[in-house]
């Protein structure tokens, strides 16, 4: 993708503090770092998000992710690791290319935030048949 930041940056065509780098995979230091090691872990393909990743390069993503999540426990003495990823504008997603934020937390007042907050709106959801809908279109969906 020509217009790309992050196929740039597997392409080698601009800089990144790069800490890893196999013939699928790249992982970067986030230039906003949210705590001292956040890395992106991104395929050197183009896809636009996770969602939309082949099996065997969302699993190669997420190993190389997982190594990097260790190396933050055991080395740099993090508490915890939240390794995530946003999908679509709407969930937070800026740059169309498929990447894996790993953050080291190395206080729970850090200040990076992602709260499961429980919305009171919604008690009265019907749980097992939303459930249901979504077990029905696994069953439809396979590949
Ligand atoms: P997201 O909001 O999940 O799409 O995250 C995109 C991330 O990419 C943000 O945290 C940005 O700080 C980061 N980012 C954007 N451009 C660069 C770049 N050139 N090098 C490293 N990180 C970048
Ligand atoms: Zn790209």
């Amino acid at each position: 993708m020509d217009n790309c930041i992050f196929c740039k940056i597997a392409n080698h065509i601009i800089p990144s503090s790069i800490v890893y780098e196999d013939d699928y995979v790249m992982a970067f230091l986030d230039t906003s770092q949210v705590t001292k090691g956040h890395t992106l872990v991104i395929p050197k393909k183009h896809y636009d998000n996770f969602l939309s990743t082949p099996h065997d390069i969302v699993s190669r993503v997420m190993i190389v992710a997982q190594r990097i999540g260790q190396i933050f426990i055991k080395d740099f003495k993090a508490k915890g690791v939240n390794i995530l990823t946003n999908c679509y504008e709407a969930a937070g997603q800026s740059v169309m290319h498929f990447h894996v934020h790993v953050i080291p937390r190395y206080i729970a007042s850090d200040g990076f935030r992602l709260e499961f907050k429980k919305n009171d709106e919604l008690k009265s959801l019907n749980l097992p048949a939303i459930a249901n809908q979504i077990k029905e279109n696994l069953d439809h969906n396979k590949d």
